[in-house]
């Protein structure tokens, strides 16, 4: 075997996390929320709808949805829309029960998009929908998925992966919070948390009020991280996303980065 198939081998087995790109062309300027994990689930669908390569598109078999704000949840039609085929195997979606029943009142109600839950049926689906509840895991795909809430302007889940060797963790939107880094210290292989940095010092008003982390609250979450995970940082907003990055980088916190969307990451 030489060294590149051994390589091949061995990341085949580990847990593979891309943050999609949302911007066009491709770059670093983030808009909307989708990660991608070993290429069959996909937390948040903001930007899967998007993805050029259908075929990519059609290998996702879990939707998990962590609340409903758009920017997690805006190509949800398209990309149900995209890998619908006739027949009983379809989609299935999970989120928190108030979540599901937004988008069927708000989204598939028959105006802003076909009203895809009426249509579906067990012989020819568009999607199935399961209801997630707070600390219940549920198996798909080979990988274990807790909701845990957090503390956003509306209710939310953050959600943590397990393959049975890595963990890795995406609070998603949120402010300060508890509960989760409770739950994360009893993970003994937790590698690496997603976080949210949504506004600067100088908005540190309006991240409280929303219910997001800024440069001020940052620093405090991270510190109730066990020593040695990765954090890296999501969400900033597009207009903010540089003096984020420098107020961060001056905190000069261990094991802190800025996520790169479209980069492939192995746990
Ligand atoms: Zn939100
Ligand atoms: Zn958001």
């Amino acid at each position: 075997m030489t060294r590149g198939a051994i390589r091949a081998a061995w990341s085949s087995r580990l847990m593979r996390i891309e943050l999609l790109p949302s911007s066009i062309p491709a770059a670093d300027t983030q808009y909307l929320v989708s990660f991608l994990v070993n290429d069959a689930v996909v937390i948040d669908a903001g930007a899967i709808g998007l993805l050029a390569d259908l075929e990519r598109q059609q290998r996702i078999r879990h939707v998990f949805l962590t609340h409903e704000h758009l920017d997690h949840i805006a190509s949800l039609p398209i990309f149900l829309e995209n890998v619908y085929s006739p027949g009983p195997d379809c989609v299935e979606v999970l989120a928190a029960a108030d979540v599901l029943e937004f988008l069927h009142g708000d989204v598939f109600n028959g105006r802003v998009w076909p009203d895809f839950l009426q249509l579906s049926s067990p012989e020819n689906a568009f999607l199935r929908t399961t209801v997630l509840e707070s600390m219940v895991p549920v198996q798909r795909a080979g990988l274990t998925v807790t909701p845990v809430p957090v503390s956003h302007g509306v209710d939310t889940l953050g959600l943590v992966v397990d393959d049975g060797v890595s963990a890795v963790a995406f609070p998603s939107d949120t402010g300060p919070t508890e509960d989760l880094w409770r739950h994360l210290a009893t993970i003994p292989h937790l590698r690496a948390v997603f976080l949210e940095a949504s506004f600067p010092s100088t908005h540190s008003d309006l991240a409280t009020l929303t219910g997001h982390l800024s440069t001020r609250t940052f620093g405090a979450e991270v510190a109730k991280l066990p020593a040695g995970v990765r954090t890296i940082v999501v969400h900033r907003k597009a207009r903010f996303a540089a003096q984020i990055a420098r107020e961060i980088d001056e905190l000069g916190l261990p094991g802190v980065e800025m996520v790169q969307p479209g980069k492939v990451y192995l746990f």
